[in-house]
């Protein structure tokens, strides 16, 4: 018999089967919307010039291949905690920051997770409804239990925020709660600084844990000051401990490359080196040392004024792009469907529109139209042309009725 007779087939990721089953189809018509990942107008991926600028100096360094440090490139982990905190962040100059570089957003979850796993024993990791859906892989895989706050209210296509506050509340202390920095994947409903302010104050008054999620920084507003709000106002402001995972594949590109970082802030400098130490253990023992090239890219960026200059222009471009996609769908629904409100689309923010489509109507669109999205009714707006806003909201309208 063999080894493996017990295997049984795993389920498709429901975000990366969208690609798949776009790539079979060979329709000239085909639009992918299923992948976050930026393209051009052409429909093209894109190599930012900011990163073609650093690595023509990267390429000019003659820097070897040896490994980096189980924590990562030590210029990098500099750069990229500044970037999330700012310059004024007084944690940082408190010395209380760890950060480890780490396999991108994905990679640098699964690390606090392992973390969470192993010291918070038996803890709760609380996950908006809905979310990425691999936050329920990454926390579930490493064995922790999870559970699902409510977030998203489908008659305002807005924040519940009432929803989220009761469930919060109702959680046992000590529970680790997820929170989406900016740009919440798939909803693109975010809270307002005030009802940031509350979330703050709920997590200190029940002792509840603050793990954010930063995957879009520069990407829902534009700017990255803006979208690093939240995180520093509970770090800075409220004097509360946080852990924040950092990825640079959508606000630089930089996908492939899985760059990103695990950053924690806790109460005392005594702390860091303990937390740090844990942290390289695990990912020892997971992949053992992060790759270079990419940590070199953000280096170069982040850390030189006239290519950081150059890379927030490039930003809001990339968003820029985006806004106006979303007007050119919102004004082409509104013409085919008048009787319907279509504002959403205009107000949810980042790459994402949540649509409230349902499975079937999202099954008609990949099967009729040859438009793949997931089957959650969330369009990558990053993956939309303003020529094809028209093909899509024919499609949708189809769909619908
Ligand atoms: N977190 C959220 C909410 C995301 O949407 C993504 C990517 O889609 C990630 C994390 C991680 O992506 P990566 O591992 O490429 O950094």
């Amino acid at each position: 018999a063999s080894f493996f007779q017990e295997v049984e087939q795993a389920p498709p990721d429901p975000i990366l089967g969208v690609t798949e089953a776009f790539k079979k189809d060979s329709s000239p018509d085909k639009l992918n919307l299923g992948v976050g990942a930026y393209r051009t107008e052409n429909l093209e991926p894109l190599v930012l010039d900011v990163v073609k600028k650093a690595e023509e100096r990267i390429m000019s360094q003659n820097n070897n291949k040896e490994y980096l440090a189980v924590e990562g490139f030590a210029p990098f982990r500099e750069v990229t905690a500044r970037l999330l905190l700012g310059d004024d962040s007084k944690a940082l100059k408190e010395k209380r920051v760890v950060t480890l570089q780490s396999l991108s957003g994905t990679g640098s979850l699964r690390i606090g997770a392992a973390f969470l796993a192993k010291f918070r024993a038996g803890t709760t990791v609380y996950i908006s409804n809905p979310t990425w859906g691999n936050h329920f892989n990454i926390f579930g895989d490493a064995g922790l239990e999870t559970a699902k706050y409510r977030y998203f209210d489908a008659k305002t296509i807005g924040l519940d925020f009432d929803g989220m506050v009761e469930d919060l509340s109702a959680a046992p202390a000590g529970s680790v709660v997820i929170l989406h920095g900016c740009a919440h994947n798939p909803t693109g409903v975010d809270p307002t600084k005030e009802q940031w302010k509350k979330i703050a104050q709920l997590c200190k008054d029940k002792g509840l844990f603050p793990f954010f999620d930063v995957a879009y920084q520069g990407f829902a507003s534009g700017s990255l000051e803006e979208d690093a709000w939240a995180p520093r106002h509970f770090a800075d402001e409220m004097g509360l401990e946080i852990i924040v995972s950092q990825s640079y594949s959508k606000n630089l590109g930089l996908y492939g490359e899985r760059v990103g970082a695990l950053n924690a802030v806790v109460s005392s400098a005594d702390e860091v080196p303990k937390v740090l130490s844990q942290w390289k253990r695990i990912a020892r023992a997971t992949y053992s040392n992060p790759p270079t090239h990419g940590a070199r890219i953000v280096t170069e960026v982040v850390g030189d004024d006239a290519l950081f200059s150059e890379w927030k222009k490039e930003m809001e471009e990339m968003s820029g792009r985006i806004i106006n996609v979303r007007a050119a769908l919102q004004k082409a629904l509104e013409s085919r469907m008048p009787e319907k409100d279509w504002t959403f689309i205009t107000r949810q923010i980042g790459m994402f529109s949540y649509t409230g489509m349902t499975k079937e109507q999202v099954e008609h669109m990949w099967e009729k139209w040859h438009v793949y999205c997931t089957k959650d009714g969330r369009l990558s707006l990053a993956g939309l042309s303003l020529s094809r806003a028209d093909y899509l909201a024919d499609a949708m309208v189809d769909a619908i009725n």
